[in-house]
């Protein structure tokens, strides 16, 4: 069968078989034609994990499996109902029945797992909340009712399976659809097919799978769903489904925030109906669903806050850090000049600053490329940086212009310093540089001032030399300078 023509024909095939369905009266052709639906499916997924092979192969495989187990629960209840003519409760089609939703829970788990991106407790997170928050309508509301009146402890826990079981296939499908991979038409389509499935599933259990409005329409949603299912096992992207998403897709979205939302207000949303309308209270249900939603939020909110202290921290480092050398750069260096100020005016302590310039660094890189040039700046900033002890400050200031703050030096102290980076400067490259002493009183802008003037003047006086600033032209001349 051609892979295109079958994934056209099937779905359509299977609307006509649908039709047909409906019409047909209660007969053993219309729970034949069931089985059949089912059984298309199952071929399909089987078809696929042949086709495919390796992880993918598995998961369609089991899906197939879990399937043919529902497939043969159906067959075997057309064989009770048309031609042994019971009823019996419970039988060897529950078993089968009940099969399905381990398979297919396995195969989403595998699912779950190879789709998975970084930020997945996250995910796991949110998961844990929509099927705790769903939990509670499902106790409320399907299993609760169907605890006693049972004749024995086996019949008894056959009916309480199937709402178990759909609460083990609903935390694999909030799974899957929780981490991050690529939503391809074959895995909405999986996704429609098992919700279906879990819809049917509800249906069946509060109807009892009775008739409504006399037809079968309680048998549209599993019909469906094998066909969707189908559908999905047949569409190329099928081959795909393990494919992770080709960018991490932002993990709380606004309407992950709504729906947990809704979901976390379904416990005081059930108590309140029940209030409201005289039901019986599920007062311990309530307190037991509720304790557990605040301590996944409280950790949600947890997680949430420690990524942000995290990105705040990362945000910080980049705004004071020169991209190219690692450097403190200019913003960092402003800081700093100020709390020097501030412990200089304290203990009494020089400070002295140096505005550093590379020499003729438009040559070297018209000589050697740009590249080289940055390898250079980053190579004179780790050898400088080595020679430097913890209090002195580095900073890059612009282009291949460094400042140097070093307090606790004096000017010849400085001096020296400045002669031994000289010495540790790559490639024979040499520098000049502009030494300035803080008089006490002047700003940081006025300190730099003098600096990058004795630093023009140590240029102008043949380059590969320090200058001393002179004194600030508003102030008399520090004592220290002298
Ligand atoms: P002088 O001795 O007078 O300082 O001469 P110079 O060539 O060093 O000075 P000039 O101001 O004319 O040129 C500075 C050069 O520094 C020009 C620019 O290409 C280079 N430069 C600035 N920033 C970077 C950088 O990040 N990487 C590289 N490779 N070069 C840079
Ligand atoms: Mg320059
Ligand atoms: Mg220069």
């Amino acid at each position: 069968m051609d892979g295109l023509r079958a994934r056209h024909v099937y779905p359509l095939g299977g609307v006509i078989a649908l039709g047909v369905f409906m019409l047909l009266p209660d007969v053993i052709w219309r729970d034949a034609l069931y089985v059949l639906i089912g059984l298309s499916s199952v071929v399909a997924a089987i078809w696929a994990a042949v086709r495919f092979g390796r992880v993918t192969g598995v998961v369609w495989a089991l899906m197939g499996f879990g399937q043919l187990a529902a497939v043969l629960g159906d067959t075997l209840w057309l064989h009770y109902k048309h031609i042994a003519l019971t009823d019996p409760f419970p039988s060897p089609a529950d078993l089968f029945y009940l099969l399905e939703y381990p398979l297919v829970t396995t195969a989403l788990v595998v699912l779950a797992r190879h789709r998975r991106s970084p930020a997945d407790r996250e995910a796991v997170l949110d998961g844990a909340i929509f099927v705790v928050g769903l939990a509670l309508p499902y106790w409320v509301l399907l299993i609760e009712p169907n605890i006693g009146g049972y004749d024995s402890a086996f019949e008894q826990t056959i009916a309480l399976g199937y709402p178990l079981a759909d609460m083990v296939l609903l935390a694999g499908l909030v799974r899957v659809l929780t981490v991050s991979g690529a939503r391809t038409p074959a895995f909405r389509l999986l996704t429609a097919a098992l919700v279906l499935l879990l819809v049917a599933d509800v249906i069946f259990i509060s109807t009892e799978g009775e008739e409504i409005l006399g037809l079968p329409l309680g048998d549209l949603p599993f019909l469906m769903s094998y066909l969707v299912w189908g559908s999905a096992a047949l569409h190329p992207s099928a081959a795909d489904l393990l494919r992770t998403a080709p960018e991490a897709v932002p993990s709380f979205t606004t309407r992950r925030l709504l729906t947990l939302t809704a979901v976390v207000l379904l416990a005081p949303g059930t108590l309140a109906v029940q209030l409201l309308f005289g039901f019986e209270l599920s007062a311990w249900a309530v307190t037991l669903t509720s304790a557990l939603l605040f301590i996944l939020v409280v950790a949600r909110m947890a997680g949430l806050l420690r990524r942000m202290q995290d990105q705040a921290h990362r945000l910080d480092e980049i705004a004071r850090t020169d991209m190219l050398t690692g450097l403190p750069n200019r913003r960092t260096l402003d800081a700093q000049i100020v709390r020097e100020y501030e412990r200089s005016a304290h203990t009494g302590m020089p400070l002295c600053l140096a505005m550093m310039d590379l020499d003729r660094f438009k040559l070297f890189n018209d000589t050697y490329g740009h590249q080289a040039g940055d390898r250079l700046l980053i190579g004179a900033a780790t050898a400088w940086s080595l020679a430097l002890t913890a209090d002195d400050m580095l900073a890059r200031y612009g282009g291949e212009e460094f400042v140097l703050l070093m307090p606790g030096r004096d000017l010849d102290a400085a001096e020296h310093l400045l002669s031994a980076l000289r010495l540790v400067t790559p490639r024979r490259q040499t520098f000049s540089a502009g030494l300035a002493l803080w008089d006490g009183a002047e700003s940081p802008l006025e300190l730099l001032h003098r600096a990058d003037i004795a630093l023009y003047e140590a240029k102008q006086n043949g380059r590969d030399r320090v200058a001393r600033a002179g004194p600030s032209p508003s102030r008399p001349a520090p004592s220290a300078s002298t």
